[in-house]
């Protein structure tokens, strides 16, 4: 029986798991069911290359393969090519893009030395299933290394549109690599047509209908499979805590918002708060009375465009509490780390509306998180940008472009005035597509379709396929 291979970036070790999300736990599952292991990156950094080393570990059926990287590995792989290049492109940010060829070719490495380990111990049967945009060409050098397994890719952050692709000057190599993929899976249809239309264009990939097979040539599947969360984990995680400690925010009569969101360019939140502060302003009503709870956790700090973001970000926090904060009362409040995962269900469960305003973002899993972490008998309001993936599924939530601040004015607005009779009609529609397709869904339905597709031979054309690139020619552009 064919074992589960798993590479991505970083990985939930045991010793971590009070931190793990759903998707961890929903890999974990996955693991330890089919048994299998999980590669990548121990999160550490080492000085010299001949100190890289795999660390192995073996719980629950599960054998963990870390290594560390080496400060110039992190650096140009991680910091550089994944982070500003691949990421500022994928959300749209051509002004951020910065391209190295240093840092590309040092992306390459890292790709190549994950595949080297996977290829050392992988059997012909086992499934292998790669995660996100630091892993782009992992395929290409586990074929060079002679492996025919069925190799999947899942990309969590958004797939950008042509125009975009073709300012990052070794588009037509990654693509190339990916197309060594079986199955390459995305968040949203929206992705899944511009990965279609990138290999096209850029590959001159021929899209093939159901009933057509081509043997000793590539054949890569492209589909959509929007990333659920674990609704009954969330529910039951609520539902063990005692009422004391159901109460961490504000159980007093202000109603709260909540945002989570890591301190990105690609979540809006000056949008954010630029429409909060506009609200305050034109209703004073509302003083005392609304807060805004934010959980903003820094990241890529090392990345400088990250590093001034953080630093305009605070400051923007602080100007808006001096100019309307009273008494006791603070227009916000922002814990600005990350929090163990059950502790933000209680975050959601006490927020009366959780506000999400990403400019562009794979999914949003906290939209969702927060929606199944509600109470039936008096849930809370969603507002969605149209922006994040999820707003494809959540078409029930309050629907805003955060660009549009009247609008985000309105909607908060509409928010924190709406009835409970129309909170609960919402809240019921976005939680049943929510257990309809939630995580243990999208990762079985994924594997699924990574099973039945076939590398190179004996294609299976009456197979589900919504898309089959036939990928015979390479592109003579220079
Ligand atoms: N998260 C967490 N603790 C925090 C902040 C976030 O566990 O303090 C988790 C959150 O529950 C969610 C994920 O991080 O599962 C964030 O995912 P999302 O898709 O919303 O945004 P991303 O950070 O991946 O862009």
């Amino acid at each position: 029986m064919s074992r589960l291979i798993i590479l991505s970036n970083r990985v939930s070790l045991p010793q971590t798991e009070c931190v793990a999300g759903g998707l961890a736990v929903a890999m974990q599952d996955a693991l330890s069911q089919l048994g299998g292991v999980w590669v990548g990156w121990n999160g550490k950094k080492i000085e010299q290359p001949f100190e890289q080393h795999f660390d192995i570990l073996y719980k629950s059926k599960i054998t963990y393969m870390t290594c560390a990287l080496t400060q110039q590995q992190y650096q140009d792989y991680y910091c550089g090519f994944s982070n500003n290049t691949l990421w500022p492109a994928m959300h749209d940010r051509e002004d951020l893009i910065e391209y190295n060829p240093k840092e590309f070719k040092t992306y390459q490495d890292v790709n190549r030395l994950f595949a080297t380990k996977i290829a050392e111990f992988a059997q012909p049967d086992d499934l292998i299933w790669v995660q996100d945009y630091h892993f782009l060409s992992v395929a290409r050098h586990c074929r060079e290394l002679g492996m025919q397994n069925k190799i999947g890719f899942f990309l969590h952050i958004p797939f950008a549109s042509l125009e975009i692709w073709r300012k990052i000057p070794c588009a037509e190599q990654l693509m190339d690599d990916l197309c060594h993929y079986n199955l390459i899976g995305l968040q949203t249809a929206q992705d899944q047509e511009n990965c279609i239309s990138v290999c096209s264009v850029l590959l001159k990939a021929q899209k093939i209908q159901n009933n057509m097979i081509s043997l000793n040539q590539r054949v890569t599947q492209i589909q959509d499979y929007p990333i659920g969360v674990d609704v009954k984990g969330i529910q039951k995680t609520l539902s063990n805590l005692s009422d004391q400690d159901q109460y961490l925010t504000n159980p007093s009569a202000i109603k709260t918002i909540i945002g989570v969101d890591r301190i990105d360019y690609s979540k809006g939140l000056f949008e954010r708060f630029n429409a909060f502060a506009e609200f305050l302003d034109r209703n004073t009503a509302f003083h005392q009375k609304v807060q805004h709870v934010q959980i903003a956790s820094p990241c890529r700090l090392e990345v400088a465009t990250y590093k001034r973001l953080f630093e305009r970000f605070k400051l923007k926090v602080e100007l808006i509490n001096s100019e309307f904060s009273q008494d006791n009362w603070l227009p916000i409040v922002c814990h600005y780390d990350s929090k163990p995962h059950h502790e933000l269900m209680q975050f959601y469960r006490n927020a009366d509306i959780c506000w999400v305003t990403s400019l562009k973002d794979g999914m949003n899993l906290v939209a969702k998180e927060y929606i199944a972490a509600q109470n039936p008998d008096n849930p809370g309001v969603l507002i969605l940008s149209e922006f994040a993936g999820a707003a494809e599924q959540m078409q029930d939530a309050l629907i805003v472009n955060p660009k549009n601040r009247d609008a985000m004015i309105k909607a908060l607005k509409l928010a924190l005035n709406m009835s409970l009779e129309e909170r609960q009609y919402r809240y019921h529609k976005l939680i049943k597509q929510l257990i309809e397709y939630d995580i243990n869904q999208w990762r079985d339905d994924f594997l699924k379709d990574l099973n039945s597709s076939q590398y190179i031979q004996n294609f299976d054309y009456n197979h589900r396929l919504s898309t089959v690139l036939f990928y015979p020619n390479y592109s003579s552009r220079i």
